[in-house]
């Protein structure tokens, strides 16, 4: 039997990846990547494990952020049957959107569906047939048509076939979502670039929209944060090419202008070149070399 090594609670979401099944005559096939939301665990009273195999008592859980005491007296061991811990799949949204999980550069959450806030809701699934909960239709299956068609199970064991070497993730980074789960980025394709005036970005993040033939850093990938400092930055420096290139009639572009630009170009190619590191993002130009094209181009 299986057994977690790390502590998990309601609540948390849990990256499965990695992994395959082989049939009969030897054909392997590579499990999906999942991502499952902890809904209850089952705190087992029997306070004598069979030596060797997992214990699956808890003393609490914890319901999003706030303790629930249990019966058990028992000590906390974090390795947990995988049997006895309830998931349910949830796709992914790309946006914030009710009973979907978002990627948004380090991090990685579970938007709530409606009527299911935070312990409220889960102090009632607890008590509750989990048969009853339903999935709801995301993005994910609009973009991942196949992966729509996926048995509503709900045992964590289910998930991870004996001897398949499915490897699980919990309080994982937003790189090993994008590692893992998409095995790069599924909005700009690894460039960690996006055009602000393409693809929808009005409609999806109206903070960073704008007009076309920019390069602006990838809200998915790089973080909605560093997104909108990026927008920042691009309005500034836009504002003083047009300045520099005399589309300004009576400013004079100065040589405070040039420092003005020159600094800003600086700090926003480092915090990009940062975000770059935290991201894992292979192969990324360094601050200095995005800095000089800048120079050339401006
Ligand atoms: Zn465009
Ligand atoms: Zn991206």
């Amino acid at each position: 039997m299986e057994s977690l090594e790390q502590p998990v609670n309601p609540g948390d979401l849990l990256l499965l990846h990695g992994g395959k099944l082989v049939n009969e005559a030897g054909v392997s096939t590579a499990i999906r990547p999942y991502m499952l939301l902890v809904t209850s665990i089952q705190g087992n009273s029997d306070d004598t494990p069979t030596p060797g195999s997992p214990v699956s008592t808890v003393d609490s859980v914890t319901v999003c952020g706030s303790p629930i005491s249990t019966d058990s007296p028992n000590k906390v061991d974090p390795r947990l049957d995988i049997s006895a811990i309830q998931v349910r799949k949830v796709p992914y949204g790309i946006t914030s959107k009710n009973g979907c999980w978002t990627l948004d550069g380090p991090h990685v959450y579970y938007t709530p569906q409606e009527g299911e806030t935070n312990s409220s809701f889960f102090s009632e699934l607890l008590g509750k047939d989990l048969e009853e909960a339903k999935e709801e239709i995301c993005d994910e299956d609009l973009m991942y048509p196949k992966r729509a068609s996926i048995a509503d199970t709900h045992c964590l064991g289910d998930f991870m076939p004996p001897g398949a070497g499915v490897k699980l993730m919990s309080k994982f980074h937003g790189r090993d979502a994008l590692r893992y789960y998409f095995n790069g980025c599924p909005c700009c394709n690894g460039t960690t670039w996006i055009c602000p005036g393409c693809g929808g970005v009005s409609t999806l993040w109206p903070d960073i929209f704008a007009s076309c033939g920019r390069d602006q850093a990838c809200p998915i990938c790089m973080g909605l944060d560093i997104a909108m400092e990026d927008k920042s930055y691009l309005d500034e420096l836009e504002r003083l090419e047009d300045i520099k290139s005399g589309h300004c009639s009576g400013t004079q572009f100065s040589a405070d202008d040039m420092d003005e630009a020159l600094s800003l170009a600086t700090e926003r190619y480092e915090a990009l070149e940062a975000r770059h590191e935290e991201m894992g993002h292979l192969g990324h130009e360094s601050a200095e070399k995005m800095l000089q094209q800048w120079k050339d181009a401006f």
